[in-house]
């Protein structure tokens, strides 16, 4: 069986093409710049494919990777792709798993527009796309938020008026479900049991720290929309709302442009003012930029509380798992970090520590606590759902 995972952004669409059988990945790429000029980065063989070409829109995008296929002879008929998993942010409180795509499904991801209003039409950019050029294929939706479903209301709510959730919905909705949920089933396969409580830190350009008891999420860092939680790149994570009516005030905006401040300004770039990428800061450190240590400073410190929280709120924690660019690269961010939990007992194996992209214990043996790093895989999670679905679904 060949299964599709689509990953849709406004202007990108991200692809693997997965032999299920032993979940190799046949061909990756990208299309981006759709809307815009065009580009495509095709991967397969170990080789590398880079075009500049035109690219309308997402529906053109596909039928120029579906062609490519076939030229490339990596499958020989169309009919060999049995299903299509496609990334949706957005789930609503209706999906708490993935689910075959239905024209009620692409109303509801319509409908929970408004709740993501860049992601979800994106979404739905691909599934259109991927329906007009492979009609006999079955489609799947998975959510980043289907994973957080299983969070209790006590960490779901905010503290407002309840009739603020009756009426619009406003509660915590969590995502890169699809990451921490992998992160789960990895450790429960790595440690042989499925009673873990673990700490998963999904930490890259965006970031978000999950709390796991038997596969389960039970509170997560990300919130109403990902803003929220620990700083990122470009995101300040949890703030006083209160400045956002005081800067509006002083700098003439409106509340849509601030939070475009929040989203795009803000982070390790709005503190570093040098980049948003964790590489260029540690390079802006070498350097002496004390900016870039305060950024990397506060960064450690936002992450280490929340797994503090975290740690209490699972009464002790068997792992702590980093995961996505920085928390698989990051070696330096995950030695302070580690550093800054010494008070739980939590101790790094240096040696260890010193490696990127690899799943590796990287706490000493008489830590309080297993620390682990393990590479995400959210394109194989996507392609496993779909696979299920469409054998069984
Ligand atoms: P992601 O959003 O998961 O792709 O993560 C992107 C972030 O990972 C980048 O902004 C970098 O800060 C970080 N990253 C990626 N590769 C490395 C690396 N080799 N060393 C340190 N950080 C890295």
């Amino acid at each position: 069986m060949k299964i599709m995972s689509i990953n849709a952004g406004s202007s990108s669409l991200k692809f693997q093409l997965f032999d299920m059988q032993d979940e190799k990945v046949l061909v990756s790429g990208l299309f981006e710049r759709i809307g815009i000029d065009g580009r495509y980065t095709i991967k397969y063989n170990g080789e590398k494919i880079t075009e500049n070409i035109e690219l309308n829109d997402h529906t053109q995008a596909v039928n120029i990777l579906l062609e490519k296929l076939i030229a490339l002879n990596i499958i020989s008929s169309l009919d060999e792709i049995d299903g299509v998993g496609h990334r949706i942010v957005q789930g609503g409180d209706k999906y708490s798993k993935s689910v075959l795509i239905t024209d009620e499904v692409i109303q509801d991801i319509e409908s929970f527009k408004d709740l993501a209003p860049l992601h979800n039409p994106a979404g739905l950019l691909g599934i259109h796309a991927l329906k007009e050029n492979l009609p006999n294929a079955k489609m799947v939706a998975v959510f980043d938020t289907a994973f957080h479903q299983t969070m209790p209301k006590a960490s779901y709510l905010y503290p407002v008026p309840y009739s603020w959730y009756e009426d619009y919905k406003i509660r915590k909705y969590g995502f890169h479900g699809t990451s921490h949920r992998y992160i789960a089933e990895k450790m429960k396969e790595v440690l042989g049991r499925d009673d873990l409580k673990i700490i998963s830190c999904h930490i890259g350009n965006g970031g978000s720290i999950t709390a796991i008891k038997d596969g389960k999420s039970i509170d997560t860092t990300m919130g109403f929309t990902p803003l929220a939680g620990i700083m990122m790149g470009t995101r300040s994570g949890d703030i006083d709302p209160s400045i956002i009516p005081y800067v509006m005030e002083k700098e003439g905006k409106n509340a849509g442009e601030i939070i475009d401040d929040l989203n795009k300004k803000s982070g390790l770039l709005g503190i570093s003012e040098v980049s948003p990428d964790s590489r260029d800061i540690e390079q802006g450190i070498s350097e002496g930029n004390w900016k870039c240590a305060l950024a990397e400073e506060m960064y450690v410190k936002r992450v280490v509380k929340y797994i503090a929280e975290y740690y209490v709120l699972l009464d002790k924690a068997d792992v702590i798992v980093f995961t996505a660019g920085i928390g698989e690269n990051g070696i330096n961010v995950r030695k302070e970090i580690v550093e800054n939990l010494s008070a739980l007992g939590i101790k790094l194996d240096y040696e260890a520590n010193d490696v990127r992209g690899e799943l590796r214990k990287i706490s000493t043996d008489d830590s309080s606590t297993l620390v682990y790093i393990v590479p995400t895989d959210e394109e194989l999670m996507i392609a496993r759902d779909t696979l299920e679905l469409v054998q069984n679904g």
